[in-house]
């Protein structure tokens, strides 16, 4: 019998992958999805349980166009799937009048038509007593945003994308090595696979697939996110009373999400951690990161200063040198993609990515500059928030 060639093999079935191997397999393309510990796996940038959706993105007008892009194709994804997972919780931007990423936010929101409400320190005050916030002078509340169960909803993608025909296959595939074009991949746990194109969605480990071209432009950072139990019998903490927040003015920027079918109230901070192995990394917490969290719950939102921590996740971003990702051909495999550097923000833009990537390689579309290799530095300077 003669081995199947697929038309694209996507390796990494997180969110990159399961969105690119989507609109690859709309083509009409054969396509093969691999991934080395599962979809949306406890090590996967994507395997938390829930992720933020927002437009506001700053001055940075083109993260805001793709999660606009974004939004409706989860909408969409969730009504096909029966799931509820995006939940329509409400974006809220925390930050004082100085703060000129606020204000740009909202001039880019206004010229792009994304619903806005601006707020002032007692108005926020009023509705939503649970937070005590008195270096805030305003707020941005996205309405229409909100959070997407994000395992949930990549593991429910990779079961649409099975029963429409994509082959799945569990394989841990070995870097690529030639040069000029790539025939088949070979990998621990089964048989080499062959296709015409390759499309590498490998997240935070990409630096390790490809350490001489992204050893020094991936950086990976360790991130802890911590679930608390709110008081018995309080609503404060769930929607519709409690949306996502962002704290902007504080330094190690808090954010958080209310809690979601019992969960917890998740609560992190988006500063960048040490650097982190996805495959080897520990998933525990020092005591100190629970002081720090404690004294900044005893600040801002005393009635969980002594809440319980009822799960803590430990999870990394693969940041580029600014924030931008990183979605452009190999540079010497001709017939190879790379797609990762979600660096903290990429979740929401799953679907726009996908559809971007495999518009690239089935059409021939024009790159983003900002996308390309050729734009990443070895220096961090994080400029996408
Ligand atoms: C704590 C935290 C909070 C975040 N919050 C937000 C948020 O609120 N909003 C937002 O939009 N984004 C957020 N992000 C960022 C977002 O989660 C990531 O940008 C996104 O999940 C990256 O997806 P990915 O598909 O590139 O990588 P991953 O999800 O890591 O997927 C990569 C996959 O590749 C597989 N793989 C790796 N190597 C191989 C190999 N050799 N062979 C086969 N398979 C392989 C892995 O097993 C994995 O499944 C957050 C990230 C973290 C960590």
């Amino acid at each position: 019998m003669t081995k199947k060639t697929y038309d694209f093999a996507v390796v990494g079935a997180g969110v990159f992958g399961a969105w690119t191997a989507h609109f690859l397999r709309r083509s009409g393309a054969s396509v093969a999805l691999l991934d080395a510990y599962g979809p949306a796996n406890s090590r996967a940038s994507s395997g938390g349980e829930t992720r933020v959706i927002r437009m506001g993105y700053g001055p940075d007008e083109l993260y805001t166009r793709w999660a606009m892009r974004s939004l409706p194709l989860w909408r969409e994804f969730a009504t096909r799937s029966g799931q509820e997972i995006f939940r329509q919780t409400g974006v809220l931007w925390l930050s004082n009048n100085s703060d000129a990423y606020l204000q740009s936010l909202c001039g880019v929101l206004e010229q792009v038509g994304v619903e806005r409400e601006e707020l002032k320190a007692n108005e926020i005050a009023l509705r939503w007593p649970q937070l005590r916030l008195p270096d805030v002078t305003w707020g941005v509340l996205e309405p229409a945003s909100g959070l997407l169960l994000a395992r949930n909803a990549v593991q429910l993608l990779v079961k649409e994308l099975v029963a429409g025909g994509v082959n799945y296959i569990p394989l841990s595939a070995t870097a690529p090595s030639g040069s000029s074009k790539l025939k088949e991949i070979h990998g621990t746990g089964g048989e080499p696979i062959s296709a015409g194109t390759f499309v590498f969605c490998c997240g935070p480990w990409l630096p390790k697939i490809f350490p001489e071209l992204l050893g020094d432009r991936i950086f990976t950072t360790r991130q802890e996110v911590f679930f608390l139990g709110a008081p018995s019998g309080s609503a404060d903490f769930r929607p519709p009373k409690m949306p996502v927040w962002l704290h902007r003015t504080h330094s190690d920027l808090p954010y958080a999400l209310p809690d979601i079918d019992g969960r917890g109230f998740k609560i992190a901070f988006d500063r960048h951690g040490e650097r982190f192995d996805p495959d080897t990394g520990m998933r525990v917490v020092a005591e100190s990161s629970v002081d720090r969290l404690r004294e900044y719950l005893r600040q801002h939102v005393p009635a969980l200063e002594r809440a319980p921590i009822l799960e803590i996740r430990v999870c990394q971003y693969e940041n580029t040198w600014n924030g931008d990702f990183l979605i452009d051909r190999h540079p010497e495999l001709e017939n190879v993609w790379i797609a990762g550097g979600g660096s903290g923000h990429g979740f929401k833009h799953g679907p726009a990515l996908g559809k971007y990537l495999s518009e690239r390689i089935l059409h021939g579309a024009r790159g983003e500059p900002r996308f390309s290799l050729a734009a990443k530095q070895t220096a961090q300077h994080r400029a996408v928030y």
